[in-house]
């Protein structure tokens, strides 16, 4: 596995603005929805985020959105809930609550419930996310960034 931190950093000041986390080229806990410039909190220089908002992604990104989405899920659900449930249920043996032969059972039961409140906890974020990006598109909430008419996504067909 191989993980690259991407550090997006002001032109003009060289302060660090945000981080961007890629496993295998696969941007993971972090989010491809938000405002496509926003101001150097240093210097107040503007810089492009190469995110945009939910209204001004096009079908395919929306879909690739859902599609990671689902892909971290599962991976996490695995590897989180998978391994946390290994352990619980060893430990539910040394403690004497169940005997050896329930052990995969258990660990089954603790990886299902660990995997689909994960999955839970993923969705209600991108939900969250999603609705904050298209308040901020309909210009509910005060923010500081401006759109570029010059950037916006090249119309498709
Ligand atoms: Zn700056």
């Amino acid at each position: 596995m191989s993980t690259v931190i991407t550090v997006l950093r002001c032109p003009e000041c060289g302060a660090a603005v945000r981080e961007s986390v890629n496993i295998n080229g696969f941007r993971a806990a972090n989010t491809t929805i938000g405002p496509p410039t926003m101001l150097c909190p240093a210097c107040g220089c503007e810089l492009i985020t190469g995110l945009s908002e939910w209204a001004d992604k096009s079908p395919v990104e929306r879909a690739w959105f859902f599609v990671r989405l689902a892909l971290w899920s599962a991976v996490s659900g695995l590897v989180v809930a998978g391994g946390g449930g290994a352990i619980l249920a060893f430990v539910l043996i040394g403690c004497g609550v169940i005997d050896e032969g329930q052990y995969e059972a258990c660990s089954l039961v603790f990886l299902c419930l660990g995997s689909s409140l994960l999955a839970g906890m993923l969705v209600r974020n991108a939900r969250c996310e999603i609705r904050q990006s298209l308040a901020r598109s309909r210009g509910d909430l005060v923010t500081h960034h401006r759109y570029q008419p010059g950037r916006r996504r090249p119309s498709v067909g």
